[in-house]
C-alpha cells in the first residue's frame, strides 16, 4: 500500500506538470482514470473538429460527474474570451454544459429547454469556430436540467444567459452555429 501511494505521488506530480498541456490530455486517455478518482484540476484544449462537434451528444450519468468540473475548470481558464462551454468541446460526448451566469459559473447536466419567448435573430461567436454567425435565438427560456448533484431542477433565464445556454445545448445536439 505504501508503495502504491507513493507512486500515486509521483504519478500526480507528472499529471500537475503537464496540467492544460493539450498534447498530454488527449494522448493519454489514462489521465481521465486519474480525474475522476482524484479530481485533479485538468483544463481542457477546446475541440475544433467540426465532425465530432456536430454528433448528438450521449445522456450524461452520474459516472460523469468529473467532467462537470473539468468544464468549470476550463471555462475559467477561457475567461477572456468564453461565456459558456460544452462537453463536446473539451473532447467529451456527453450532455453537459457550463454557463457563466455573471456572478457565478454554473453547470447544467442533460439540460432541455421546455419553453421559449421572445423571437430575436442574433449574431455569435464560438470557441469552436472563427468569425460569428447568424443564429435565431428566444429572450426568455425555462430549462430542465440536472444540477452538479444529480438534483432535478427547472429554471428561467432572460437575456444574454439565455442565449449562452442556447449555444451551449445546441452543442449538445450537434448544432454549431
Ligand atoms: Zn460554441
Amino acid at each position: 500500500m505504501l508503495l502504491l501511494s507513493v507512486m500515486e505521488k509521483l504519478l500526480l506530480e507528472v499529471v500537475r506538470k503537464f496540467n492544460g498541456t493539450a498534447f498530454f490530455c488527449r494522448k493519454f486517455e489514462v489521465l481521465n482514470i486519474f480525474n475522476k478518482r482524484w479530481g485533479i484540476f485538468l483544463i481542457k484544449d477546446i475541440v475544433k473538429d467540426v465532425m465530432f462537434l456536430s454528433q448528438k451528444a450521449e445522456m450524461a450519468t452520474e459516472d460523469d460527474k468529473f467532467i462537470a468540473r473539468d468544464l468549470l475548470d476550463t471555462l475559467k481558464a477561457n475567461k477572456d474570451r468564453c461565456v459558456g462551454l460544452a462537453a463536446n468541446m473539451i473532447g467529451y460526448n456527453k450532455a453537459i454544459i457550463c454557463v457563466s451566469g455573471g456572478l457565478f459559473d454554473f453547470v447544467m447536466i442533460n439540460p432541455v429547454i421546455t419553453g421559449r419567448s421572445g423571437k430575436y435573430e442574433t449574431e455569435e461567436g464560438c470557441l469552436s469556430l472563427i468569425g460569428e454567425r447568424k443564429c435565431v435565438r428566444y429572450n426568455e427560456i425555462e430549462v430542465d436540467y440536472l444540477d452538479v448533484n444529480f438534483e432535478r431542477k427547472h429554471g428561467k433565464y432572460s437575456g444574454f444567459v439565455a442565449e449562452i445556454i442556447q449555444h451551449e445545448v445546441d452543442h449538445t445536439k450537434g448544432v454549431v452555429i
